[in-house]
């Protein structure tokens, strides 16, 4: 299947064309971006030029940051268009509901993906805690926002999330994995002083599942989930792709190359059967802890 790929930035280089590149299923077709290409692809800077000079081609993935790709996958799907978004799936939950109506109606596939749900330990981790009664759970997610996202303003202007661009790679995964649905009781987010969305927030949800994200670590990355459980203790570490049980490592393997080949495979699946994935769980706790959250000013913050 021919797909293009919208939004020449970070992900798409690191992890989409190589993950097309070596997919059976899938063929590069075509690039949109103002500025970013792929040697030896087609490319458009100009979206509304592709849809009509491209018809041959039925499946887009959309790669830009949140704010800006509404737009984008609303004019596919009218040019009927399968449609892939990058995670987040939208810069609000309502813009994702409408999305999902148009894919309804036109018959037409809407993939929100979650690479981090794709991570090696996932599907091991929410089977064995299936049976389990959880205690209590933890997600320690810390990273370097320097070395993750250099450069990228956007992460920080209003629909950016800040902290929660990474956070919401661990709610995916906590969503996954827990046998009960939580929801969020409270939130208290570190604003910079400069800055429209958080750098750090600690969440605390029902069931004593709680949360800490923070964008100012350097040095070792952390992307840790704990489960206490009536059975033992799981640990999920490396965003995911490394399963412990007791302290005892159970599956999995320390990289995260994986993700986006299962993604793309699972896009080729959707499409075959005429289906549409979107679980917006992860996106709910993210607007809730927006809507809930005490906001603290802390340091300014440039990259
Ligand atoms: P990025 O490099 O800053 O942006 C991707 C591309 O989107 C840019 O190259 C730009 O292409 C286009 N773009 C940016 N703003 C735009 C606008 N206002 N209108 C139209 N096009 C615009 O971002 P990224 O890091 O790849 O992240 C993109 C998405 O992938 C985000 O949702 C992010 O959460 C997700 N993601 C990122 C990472 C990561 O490691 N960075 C990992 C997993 C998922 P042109 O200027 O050439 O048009």
């Amino acid at each position: 299947m021919k797909v293009a790929l919208v939004g020449i930035g970070k992900i798409a280089l690191d992890q989409h064309v190589p993950a097309i590149a070596a997919s059976p299923d899938w063929e590069l077709a075509a690039t949109v971006s103002r500025k970013g290409s792929v040697p030896g692809v087609p490319a458009f800077s100009d979206f509304a030029t592709f849809l009509a000079e491209r018809p041959d081609v039925p499946v887009v993935s959309l790669c830009l940051p949140p704010v800006p790709r509404f737009d984008y996958a609303e004019a596919a799907l009218l040019a009927g268009r399968h449609v892939m978004l990058e995670k987040p799936p939208g810069a609000t939950l309502a813009e994702v509901h409408e999305l999902q109506a148009l894919a309804r109606d036109r018959g037409l596939t809407l993939y929100a993906t979650w690479h981090s749900r794709m991570a090696h330990a996932v599907a091991p981790a929410k089977a064995w805690l299936a049976d389990k009664a959880v205690h209590e759970a933890h997600i320690t997610w810390r990273e370097d926002v320097r070395k993750w996202h250099p450069g990228q303003d956007w992460v920080f202007e209003p629909g950016g999330m800040g902290v929660f661009d990474p956070g919401i790679n661990a709610l995916s995964i906590l969503t996954e994995i827990l046998p009960q649905p939580v929801h969020l009781t409270k939130a208290r987010l570190e604003f910079p002083a400069n800055r429209q969305t958080p750098i750090a927030a600690q969440l605390t949800f029902t069931g004593n599942v709680t949360a800490d994200f923070d964008w100012r670590q350097e040095g070792p990355q952390t992307w840790d989930i704990s489960v206490r459980t009536d059975r033992g203790e799981l640990a999920l570490r490396m965003g995911g792709n490394v399963l412990e049980i007791d302290g005892r490592p159970m599956a999995g393997e320390n990289s995260i190359m994986g993700e986006y080949p299962a993604l793309y495979a699972r896009m080729a699946h959707l499409v075959r059967r005429g289906e549409s994935e979107v679980d917006l769980a992860p996106m709910v706790h993210v607007a809730d802890a927006l809507t809930l959250g005490e906001r603290v000013t802390t340091a300014a913050f440039d990259f």
